[in-house]
């Protein structure tokens, strides 16, 4: 295996794809151009779908590519060994040119060859077939004879080197329908222990890391029938940061040199040592910094949430780890320096991308934190309710919720001091979520204040939404809801 910088690994890959006829085309921009139905570009071949379906790309039959990415569905697990909300994509495509074989062969001699990987140490899965598609027997020869080449006799079966799945895993099309069809993924084992007796490429335990995918689209799905495609695609996608920390044998994403200057950066602003809330700020800062480089400013709804989410989630993962000051500008100045040999854009809009995070930072603390600190009073209040909140909500009964909220905030002699609710206004806003704006007034020691409050209740765990319960957080009267 050889010691390779994330760039080098990058750089390889490009070049080897291009001396196999491949032609480079760009990134293209995280926000969709003429696709509604994501938020974000998800994985490489997304912007591909219309030459997938047969239009003709003006760069040929062979591209490849490192597309950038960014996938919010499992935001809650950030902060584990290789979970990220913005990552890297290696990816090339054949748009009905070679197949299987060739494609499997090129995709092994890359990881061997070009990276040195060892193929004893190589494992693979194929589709095993159902009422839709028949068993991927193809693929199933083409890595057999791989194998035997390097006189390793590869047996087909559960947990042998080449292990026949399901739908769930070795299936790969887009909910919404379009071009689909079997894959065969890569694994490396990395010589860990087995977990258990049933250890095998599908275990999450650690011993098999998936380093690749080939994805052979030569069927069409739409509503639930899936029929032949009449053209025979192959789409590859591989993680460039899962691939950089198996080459640089280090235990996570984090520790890879794509990330250590970002999170040196964190630990050293750090009161606290917490290593999932440093990896939570490097990520969410990183995909920031990418999300406004392709246009994107914080606001209330779509992407403008997300970007606003990201950023809010890293300042409060800073509060945690005792950062006193405002620190996202600095660690974003790191993540552009770190990336900006990747994406051009990071440059160019440096200004820009570094203001809109400071100045997104600034309205957080402001709004949420030091209103009452004149005062000497901290009757900050952020509360969280995760229980039947939606069923109390109902009319009338916002003023004696909301009565209640305080009591458990404030202390008790402001709370009898709280004059009526002058106005209650609900709204619902997309996807399950429901606002209830309150302004009140609030004596505390003779002054009488005025504020608003923000009630958000989320009755699912979509991802695009705050989370799950309810939130409560002071704000000025007049100054409009910010979260
Ligand atoms: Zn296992």
């Amino acid at each position: 295996m050889k010691n390779l910088s994330y760039k080098q690994i990058y750089e390889a890959y490009l070049d080897f794809f291009q001396r196999n006829g491949h032609t480079v085309i760009p990134s293209a921009p995280l926000v969709p151009e003429n696709d509604p139905s994501v938020l974000f570009v998800n994985a490489g071949m997304f912007p591909l779908v219309p030459f997938l379906k047969g239009q003709e790309h003006p760069k040929g039959k062979r591209l490849v590519n490192i597309q950038r990415c960014i996938r919010t569905g499992d935001i809650e697990e950030v902060g584990n060994r290789y979970h990220c909300t913005a990552f890297i994509m290696l990816g090339n495509w054949s748009l009905n040119d070679y197949f299987k074989k060739e494609a499997i062969n090129m995709t092994v001699e890359f990881f061997t060859k070009e990276l040195g990987l060892d193929i004893n140490n190589i494992y693979a899965s194929v589709f095993e077939g159902d009422q839709d598609a028949p068993q991927d027997t193809e693929s199933i020869e083409a890595w057999k004879e791989i194998f035997s080449k390097h006189g390793i006799d590869a047996k087909v079966g559960k947990g042998e080197r080449i292990q026949p799945l399901g739908k769930k895993e070795n299936w790969w099309g887009l909910e919404s329908g379009g071009p689909c069809g079997p894959d065969s993924e890569i694994f490396y084992d990395t010589g860990k222990e087995k977990c258990g007796n049933d250890c095998n490429v599908s275990c999450n335990c650690g011993k098999y890391v998936e380093i690749g995918n080939n994805v052979f689209m030569e069927y069409q799905k739409d509503g639930d029938k899936i029929t032949p495609l009449g053209r025979h695609n192959v789409d590859f996608g591989g993680g460039l940061e899962r691939l950089t920390a198996l080459l640089q044998n280090v235990d996570s994403v984090y520790d890879t040199d794509i990330y250590k200057p970002i999170m040196n950066k964190v630990k050293e602003l750090s009161q606290i040592e917490d290593i999932k809330s440093q990896r939570v700020i490097v990520d969410h800062i990183k995909a920031a910094t990418w999300i406004i480089m392709d246009g994107v400013t914080p606001s209330r709804t779509q992407q403008g949430y997300i970007l606003r989410r990201l950023i809010r989630r890293a300042v409060r993962h800073g509060k945690k780890l005792g950062i006193e000051n405002s620190f996202c500008k600095e660690i974003a100045n790191i993540a552009i320096g770190q990336f900006k040999g990747i994406w051009e854009g990071l440059e160019t809009e440096k200004e820009n991308i570094l203001k809109v995070i400071e100045e997104e930072e600034e309205k957080l603390i402001t709004s949420a934190e030091s209103l009452f600190s004149a005062n000497s009073k901290d009757i900050r209040v952020r509360v969280e309710f995760s229980k039947n909140i939606l069923a109390m909500v109902t009319s009338r009964k916002v003023g004696t919720l909301l009565i209640g909220l305080l009591m458990t905030s404030l202390n008790s002699s402001a709370v009898s001091k709280i004059n009526s609710i002058s106005a209650v206004d609900i709204y619902l806003i997309p996807n399950r979520c429901l606002v209830v704006n309150c302004a009140f007034s609030l004596m505390i020691n003779q002054p009488i204040f005025f504020y608003t409050i923000s009630l958000r209740f989320s009755q699912d765990s979509n991802p695009n939404l705050p989370p799950r319960g309810l939130h409560l957080l002071h704000q000025p009267y007049n100054q409009h809801s910010l979260d």
